[in-house]
């Protein structure tokens, strides 16, 4: 068998071995959330609120567009024309045009470039964040929340760029093979490390102090049956008004995060909700689901990528001799972000069903749909959310249901459990 038949096996194997995860991960059957109470949970949130939130996203939403299409159009000019190519050979010219230099420093020059190009388009939506009082964040707080994601996006870049044409180098014949297996596990160390390595570089995170309220939610947790060592409180306020609450890790490094604003602004059971919420994605392994999708997803990429590597006119057009060499990475990245683009709406599609999962399990848990009511409603509008959305940009974006329609399976759930 050739090497390309592999990859093509490959290729198969991995997207039914996601299609497989997702089947039985996924939550395929949602929450019900009908339309009349809908339309009663958005007539029971103040008129002024809901009016304020739909002209922040009035405001942000040209340079949102904007961003998606010039991202798409930098990618492409760079891609599919000689340009990408002759900046990478640029980049590798101090270093005699070495294949580890152009790999390394071409990589970081084309995405510098992506990166300098959106630069004004995310100073405009801060500005529009400050305008509106959701961000406290000055500019100098913002250069260096910036540079900070500069810095971690350009270590990660050169363990993957390192990594990528070290293989391709090394191994020109099977390199998809051991690109997709490191695509993979690079997948899986990010989720571990992510909480302990990258979150503590913008944000300080505090164990939960002894108390009522901690002791609450550990006893939450505990009726529950998830193991959670600590509930941590982030600094969210030096950058935001916004309350949230996530959880991220995998094994010893998962925890409960919930931000400083929402201790501040919402009262203990409203908490409770939350943390009920997060309690579900950490007990139905979403974080988990998320990650093999990922893993899977990342080195069906590489398989994909190593196959259209036979498509000449598309090498011809980046004037390239094959997809495995620096020069082309620019095209690689071109590559990409269509991908990415195209693959948003599903990505979004599968958030928002577990979100709704972990809804249920939120209520189910604390039989409270009352404050999960009020907790929804008060996310909505100290965020300066949209409760009820545009459906098409819903679809396309929303990672979570609506306001409303959380709302509405609050509703729900309390019909079917008098
Ligand atoms: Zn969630």
């Amino acid at each position: 068998m050739t090497p390309r038949l592999w990859a093509t096996i490959t290729l198969i194997v991995l997207i039914v071995a996601a299609a497989a995860v997702a089947l039985l991960r996924v939550p395929w059957s949602a929450a019900p959330a009908p339309r009349a109470d809908q339309l009663a949970a958005l007539d029971t949130l103040p008129r002024d609120a809901v009016a304020q939130g739909r002209a922040f996203h009035g405001a942000l939403r040209p340079g949102m567009y904007i961003s998606i299409v010039l991202g798409l159009v930098v990618a492409l000019l760079l891609g599919l024309t000689p340009a990408g190519s002759w900046l990478v050979e640029q980049a590798g010219r101090p270093f005699g045009g070495h294949w580890l230099a152009r790999a390394l420093l071409g990589g970081l020059l084309v995405t510098l470039i992506g990166e300098v190009v959106a630069l004004p388009l995310s100073a405009w939506r801060q500005s529009i964040l400050r305008e509106y009082g959701l961000s406290t964040q000055g500019w100098g707080a913002w250069t260096v929340d910036l540079l900070k994601g500069y810095a971690v996006g350009a270590v990660i870049g050169a363990v993957v760029l390192v990594g990528f044409y070290t293989v391709t180098h090394f191994a020109p014949t099977w390199w998809w093979a051991w690109a997709a297996a490191g695509a993979a596990a690079l997948t899986v160390l990010l989720t571990f490390v992510f909480p302990v390595l990258v979150e503590p570089v913008f944000n300080k995170f505090t164990p939960m102090p002894e108390g009522e309220q901690r002791t609450a939610l550990m006893a939450l947790a505990a009726r529950d049956g998830v193991p959670v060592r600590d509930v941590l409180i982030a600094d969210a306020s030096r950058r935001t008004r916004a309350v949230n609450a996530y959880v991220s890790g995998l094994g010893p490094t998962r925890r409960i995060v919930v931000y400083d604003t929402l201790l501040e602004k919402a009262p203990p059971p409203e908490v409770e909700s939350v943390v009920a919420h997060e309690l579900g994605h950490a007990k139905a392994g979403d974080v988990l689901t998320g990650t093999l999708l990922g893993a899977l997803g990342a080195a069906a990429a590489v398989c994909a990528l190593y196959l259209l590597g036979s498509w000449t006119a598309l090498l011809r057009l980046a004037r390239v001799d094959s997809i495995a060499e620096p020069r082309a990475l620019a095209l690689l990245l071109a590559v990409a972000t269509v991908a990415s683009l195209v693959a948003g709406p599903a990505q979004a599609f599968i958030s928002r069903r577990v979100e709704a999962r972990a809804d249920t399990h939120a209520l189910t848990l604390t039989a409270d749909p009352t404050d999960f009511e009020a907790m929804q409603g008060r996310l909505a509008l100290v965020n300066l959310g949209d409760p009820d959305p545009n459906p098409l940009e819903q679809f396309l974006f929303g990672t979570h249901p609506t306001a409303v329609e959380r709302m509405a399976a609050a509703k729900a759930w309390s019909r079917a459990h008098p």
